[in-house]
Formats: structure tokens, C-alpha cells, sequence
């Protein structure tokens, strides 16, 4: 069977652990490779030489490291097939989708090619007597970027892009069920001319992420995952004094008021409900019809859009609209919860269980699933469910749709369609949700800007990418220089103003 190692110092390297993952096609249920999981003492190996190479990168100009993301960025670019071809065979999505994974990752490391602009100090001449005040970006010095499975390509480059380009070093560790993708990336990286060693793949579960929280060396954290890893993760690398952003998991609502074009919004819903078999933080899983008269109309048009979706294996091309999930457990998890939403009273309209793809028999696939009549008791509506499944929660009015998303305790993204752009506005407004979509069903800000959620869906400060990333992977030193020509100057011994 293809064993899989780490990226350490420039090369592949085999793990010494004894101890691996497995990594399956989900689209035939086979094992197709093992991940070896690093101990923690060769994690700290790939720390100690990822110190030392940051140090001579840190000091390499800022152009020049540009100029690496610049070559990146084309090597990303030329190599589009063979990447998304990778991130399909372990992920299971569809081979557009795995493309738009990379072209969306690659856009980060597009804004990274400026970085040298966001980069830049401050500078005040003649702050006082003689005297002026800088402040500096410095590189944090070795951080690290724990990723999950379900954008191998994209999560990864929001994490390298900004940290390296910033000066520092970066321990990427991905998701043990799709190491592959990283583990090119990081040879494509070297390609472009980083120094080795400064990104480092080490794959691992659990005891490497809790390594990582707990070494010493590592100044910041870079998290994306589910909520409750996200808050442990959160917890022990603030306790341990890192810097640490981490994104957590979601439940995105999207309100259709009567006014709405129902048509655009039910194509919006199958896309954002069913795409990527509904593995997307940002996929909708709640829609929130205004009225029963909206609701009734609202699955009219969904059922035949779904009856119409295609569910198989990558490989059967433009035959697909989405793949299986990623694990056995994660089917039959996402099963048993339709299951629950059936017991605890909701409508089941669709019904994706026990579907057959022929040939594909063991492959883990769920088919479109649709409730109605859902409520906020059930555990369809409490859980995030990471599966293709929609449910419906009727409202009676928009303040009623409005509060049901502010009372989630998720905040990732959420949408409105409506013809009115009072409502759109007010929702924009009101909403207490990171991103929002006006008529636009999947609102993830494009690179200039930052991505981040609110509530459970993110712990600590600051967004990824954008403007936001470089604040994070970098820390403010402020000098304050005196030079004395001119200046008579005696013992001070009360803190004053400089004028
Ligand atoms: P996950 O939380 O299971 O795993 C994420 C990472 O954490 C992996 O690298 C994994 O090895 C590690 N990990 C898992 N369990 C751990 C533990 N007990 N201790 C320490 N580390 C651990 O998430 P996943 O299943 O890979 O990804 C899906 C989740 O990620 C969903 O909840 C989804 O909403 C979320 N997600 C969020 C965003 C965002 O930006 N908010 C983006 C993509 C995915």
C-alpha cells in the first residue's frame, strides 16, 4: 500500500512512528494509502530546522519574497490538473469543484505577490525634539497551520501564503484523511525558490496537534476545523502565551422573503445545499422561508432540481454534480442524524439514505436530502451537519427568520434573497453573522478582503487572508529614535509630553 510522509528540510521523508492513517477513495470505499502520524520528537526536529531557516528568510527582503509567491502562484496555476486531480481522489469531490478548491487558494497567494504594501511600517518625522517614531512589522518567527479535510488545496495555501510571505516559517500540518495536496504544494513551493525548511509538512492526529500547541517555539496558530477542536485548540495555544486564530465549524441560514425570485433562489439552494456533497463551511444548510405561501413554493421548485442531481464518483466527469463524503463514519453519522430529524417529527420531502451508485457500491455516498417543517429543537437543526442535507424552517415573518439566525450559535456565513433592498439592508445590518450574501448564496470574500466567521464559528482575533492575515502573522515593534544636533536636553525624570 502507498505510504505517505512528511515534507521536512526540502525532500519527502518517510515517518518513523510506526503509527498510521488511513487514507480511502471514497468513491469505492477502498484503503488507497496510509499517512504515517509524526511523534512529537520528530516534530521537534522539523521546528528546530524550520527556526533556522527562518531566521535567514525573515531577513530575506520583502520583494524577493514576493517574488517567491510570484513563481508559486504560475507553478499553482500550471499544475491545476494534476492538483485537483489529487484533491478529488482523496476528498471524493467533483473535478470542477477540486479546481475552483485550487483556484480559490490560489487567489491568496495572488494578493500574497503584493505583500510588500501591506507590509510596510509607519514613520513620524519630528514627533518631538529631535526626535522621531517608527513602528515595524516583524515576523512572528515559526508558526504553525493545522488544516481539516474538506478544502485540501485552498486552506493550506490561506495559511502559507501569508505567513511565509510575512517572513516567518510555517509547520503545516494537514488533515490526516487528505495529506497529499500539501505535501505537493509544499514541493511546488520549493520549486519557486523557498528556502527548505522553511515550510515544513508534518502530518499527524491529535498528539502532533497537541505537540505543536505545547512547543515552545511556535508563536502563532492558524487553525480551520470543526467547533469543539477549534475552542480546545483556542484555549490550550492562549494558555501556552501563541497567538491563535481558529475557525470553527457553522450552520449557514439563508432567508427567502416572499418577494423574492424563487427560481434563482431554489437554483441558489441546490448549489449551496448540495455542492460538495454539503461539506463547505460556507455550504447552506437552513433555508428560512417567509410565509407558507413561500415555503410551499420554495419546495415545489426544490424537489424536481433535486430529483435531477447526480450523485457518483469524480472520475464519471460532467456525469456528476457531487461526490461521496469522506469517511464511512462521517455516512453513516450524517444517516443517523436524518434518521433523528424523521423520529423528532420533521417533514422528510427527500430522502437520501441507501443510495447505489452501480459500481460504486462501497462508496460512501449520501443522496440529496430535503426536510420541511423543521424546528430549532431538532438535532437536524442544532448540529451542523456537513452532509447534503437541507432543512427547512418555516417562519412567519422576517423578524422571526431574522432572530432565528441572531439565536444560532453559529456565525459563519448566511444570505437574503429579496427584491427589497430595505430588508436586504437591515438584515446586513442586524445579522450578528461574519458573512453575508445579498441575493448571493456562498458570500466567501475574495482574497483582498478577509474571511472570517462569528459566534462558535471563530475564537481569537482576526480573519484569514486579506488585509487581516498579515496583522496576524506579523507583530508591531515601534521605535522611538532621539539624535541630538541642535537639542539641549537635560535629566527628565517625569514622563511629559514629547512637544
Ligand atoms: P476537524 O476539527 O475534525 O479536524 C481539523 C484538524 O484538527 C485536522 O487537522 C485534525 O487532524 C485536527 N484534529 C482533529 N481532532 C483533533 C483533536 N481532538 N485534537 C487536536 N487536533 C485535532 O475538522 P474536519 O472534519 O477535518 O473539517 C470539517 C470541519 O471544518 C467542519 O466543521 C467545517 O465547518 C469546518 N471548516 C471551517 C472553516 C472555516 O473557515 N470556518 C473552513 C472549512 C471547514
Amino acid at each position: 500500500m502507498k505510504e505517505i510522509g512528511h515534507w521536512i528540510n526540502g525532500k519527502q521523508v518517510k515517518g518513523t512512528s510506526g503509527r498510521f492513517a488511513d487514507i480511502y477513495n471514497p468513491a469505492t470505499g477502498e484503503l488507497q494509502a496510509r499517512v504515517a502520524l509524526a511523534t512529537p520528537a520528530e516534530l521537534d526536529a522539523a521546528i528546530r530546522a524550520a527556526a533556522k531557516a527562518q531566521e535567514a528568510w525573515a531577513a530575506t527582503n520583502p520583494q524577493r519574497r514576493a517574488r517567491v509567491m510570484m513563481a508559486f502562484g504560475a507553478l499553482i496555476n500550471k499544475n491545476i490538473e494534476k492538483l485537483a486531480e489529487l484533491v478529488s481522489l482523496e476528498h471524493g469531490k467533483t473535478l470542477p469543484d477540486a479546481r475552483g478548491d485550487v483556484q480559490r487558494g490560489l487567489e491568496v497567494i495572488e494578493v500574497c505577490m503584493g505583500a510588500p504594501a501591506m507590509l510596510k511600517g509607519e514613520y513620524t518625522d519630528n514627533a518631538g525634539p529631535g526626535i522621531d517614531l517608527y513602528a515595524m512589522r516583524q515576523p512572528l518567527g515559526v508558526v504553525a497551520g493545522i488544516t481539516p479535510f474538506n478544502f485540501p488545496a485552498m486552506i493550506p495555501l490561506w495559511k502559507m501564503g501569508p505567513a511565509l510571505v510575512s517572513g516567518n516559517a510555517m509547520i503545516l500540518k494537514p488533515s490526516e484523511r487528505v495529506p497529499s495536496t500539501s505535501l505537493m504544494l509544499a514541493e511546488l513551493a520549493q520549486e519557486a525558490g523557498l528556502p527548505d525548511g522553511v515550510l515544513q509538512v508534518v502530518n499527524g492526529d491529535k498528539e502532533i496537534v497537541d505537540a505543536i500547541l505545547d512547543h515552545p517555539t511556535i508563536q502563532g496558530v492558524g487553525f480551520v476545523g470543526s467547533t469543539p477542536i477549534a475552542q480546545y485548540i483556542y484555549g490550550r495555544a492562549a494558555t501556552n502565551g501563541k497567538r491563535a486564530q481558529c475557525f470553527g465549524g457553522a450552520k449557514n441560514h439563508m432567508i427567502i422573503m416572499p418577494d423574492a425570485d424563487l427560481d434563482k433562489a431554489a437554483d441558489a439552494l441546490i448549489g449551496a445545499g448540495y455542492g460538495a456533497a454539503g461539506e463547505r463551511c460556507m455550504a447552506i444548510s437552513v433555508a428560512v422561508p417567509v410565509g407558507d405561501k413561500t415555503a410551499d413554493a420554495l419546495v415545489e421548485r426544490l424537489v424536481p432540481r433535486i430529483e435531477k442531481l447526480k450523485v457518483g464518483p469524480y472520475t464519471a466527469g460532467d456525469d456528476v454534480d457531487f461526490g461521496p463524503v469522506i469517511t464511512p463514519q462521517s455516512r453513516d453519522r450524517i444517516n443517523g442524524l436524518i434518521a433523528s430529524g424523521v423520529e423528532q417529527g420533521a417533514k422528510l420531502v427527500v430522502d437520501g439514505r441507501g443510495i447505489r451508485i452501480q459500481g460504486y457500491e462501497n462508496g460512501f455516498f449520501v443522496g440529496p436530502t430535503l426536510f420541511d417543517n423543521v424546528t430549532r429543537d431538532m438535532d437536524i437543526y442544532k448540529q451542523e451537519i456537513f452532509g447534503p442535507v437541507l432543512s427547512q424552517v418555516r417562519a412567519k415573518s422576517y423578524d422571526e427568520a431574522l432572530n432565528l439566525v441572531i439565536d444560532n450559535d453559529y456565525g459563519n456565513g448566511t444570505a437574503i434573497y429579496t427584491a427589497d433592498g430595505d430588508t436586504a439592508r437591515d438584515f446586513a445590518s442586524r445579522v450578528n453573522v461574519g458573512m453575508v450574501g445579498i441575493n448571493f448564496p456562498i458570500p466567501v470574500p475574495l482574497s483582498y478582503y478577509s474571511f472570517g466567521g462569528w459566534k462558535k464559528s471563530a475564537f481569537g482575533d482576526l480573519n484569514q487572508y486579506g488585509p487581516d492575515a498579515f496583522r496576524f502573522y506579523t507583530k508591531t515593534k515601534t521605535v522611538t529614535a532621539r539624535w541630538f544636533s541642535g537639542i539641549k536636553d537635560g535629566v527628565a525624570l517625569n514622563f511629559k509630553a514629547l512637544d
